[in-house]
């Protein structure tokens, strides 16, 4: 039968044999399912643009499951990044404390850059493998979404991916009436022939795992939201070592990203939108965690900056820039270059949760 649907497994950096095993078990499981097509990659953020592991992902098409130990919105923007794009699809699989939490949209007034973008009819679902340390609950979720997918494909007559059903295809080569076109000369043609495998699923269905294997260190770079940033080019003027860039509608994108300092956070400071994200930081918000799992209860003290010491985000990150400019052997500039205020203009826009959860942070006294 034709694949149903695409799984990546993103393994994590390292060599840890507790998520190896996870990744494993994931693996195994779903060898048994039939429809689902499975690839194993390297670790998603460190994977090079040109790389055999980002060619292999720009090849699927159709509807595409990606489980990686990043935060659903980290690995959607890379993914993005790379040119697999597609919608977000929703997932059951949230971190905890986010259950109950809708994820505060970005507010529709203002100019998004993801309003300007044709976004290809397919969904792409990112789980985050962090959620559960065993394999059962990402497979029936995997399961959930395959049938879901199946149920749409039937619906809408056809596989997303523009390829005809078998059924469509037998129809077509033996018409039942006559006022059927002719199959001579046609382009249509049954796509369902998997690749040789000695192996199969127990349904006499060949298995497909595709592992890739790809060489390169861990990487380190940002990563933007586009379904929150509005190209206010703050970032650009902000980073002094040119990992920003625009495209040919002057659109930012994260253009030269190894240029990037290791570990530094510092232009996700100041990006008024929240739309910068460092997906492998320790801190929850600048990793690209849902808001609500960032709230007050859980990591106060290093939202966005820390007020520890009394210093605004902004001065956070022109000192976080200026060691990052120090260890390059270069002059620290502090405030002086590409600093705007993170607030300037914002009572003229209408809140959203965002901004009252940094204004109540700067209320708390620490
Ligand atoms: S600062 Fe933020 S909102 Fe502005 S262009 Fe950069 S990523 Fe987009
Ligand atoms: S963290 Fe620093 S070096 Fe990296 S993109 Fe942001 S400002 Fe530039």
């Amino acid at each position: 039968m034709a694949k149903r649907i695409a799984v990546v497994v993103s393994q994590g950096q390292s060599q840890n044999p507790a998520k190896r095993g996870l990744e494993e078990d994931i693996v195994t499981a779903l060898i048994m399912e039939s429809g689902i097509e499975v690839t194993v990659i390297p670790h998603l953020y460190d994977l090079k643009a040109d790389g055999t592991g980002m060619l292999a992902l720009q090849s699927i098409k159709g509807n595409l499951i990606v489980l990686s130990w990043l935060y659903e919105r980290g690995a959607h923007w890379v993914l993005d990044r790379n040119g697999i794009h597609g919608h977000v699809g929703q997932t059951l699989i949230k971190p905890e404390d986010d259950e109950d939490e809708e994820e505060p949209e970005a507010t529709v007034d203002k100019d998004r850059v993801i309003q300007h973008r044709n976004i290809p009819n397919r969904r792409i679902y990112c789980i985050d493998l962090r959620v559960y340390d065993t394999a059962q609950p990402y497979i029936d979720e995997i399961k959930r979404i395959a049938n879901e997918n199946e149920q749409k494909l039937v619906q809408l007559g056809g596989w997303l991916d523009g390829t005809p059903r078998p059924e469509q295809v037998e129809r077509f080569a033996k018409p039942t009436n006559s006022t059927a076109l002719s199959v001579e000369g046609s382009q249509l043609e049954a796509k369902t022939t998997p690749a040789p495998s000695d192996s199969d699923n127990g349904n006499g269905e060949p298995v497909e795992v595709i592992r890739i294997e790809e060489t390169g260190g861990r990487r380190w770079y940002p990563v933007i939201d586009y379904s929150r940033c509005t190209n206010c080019m703050e970032c650009i003027d902000f980073c002094l070592f040119g990992v920003y860039g625009v495209d040919k509608v002057e659109t930012i994108l994260v253009e030269q990203p190894d240029n990037c300092r290791k570990g530094c956070p510092a232009c996700s400071r100041v990006c008024p939108e929240n739309a910068i994200m460092f997906p492998q930081h320790k801190t929850p918000a600048i990793a690209g965690a849902p808001v609500g799992l960032v709230g007050l209860k859980i990591d106060l003290s290093k939202l966005f900056g820390a007020p520890e010491e009394g210093k605004s985000a902004e001065e956070i990150a022109a000192l976080e820039r200026d060691e990052q400019l120090v260890m390059a052997g270069r002059d620290a500039v502090g405030m002086s270059v590409g600093i705007r205020k993170r607030q300037e203009g914002k009572s003229e826009e209408p809140r959203d949760e965002l901004d009252d959860l940094i204004d109540g942070l700067d209320e708390l006294d620490f």
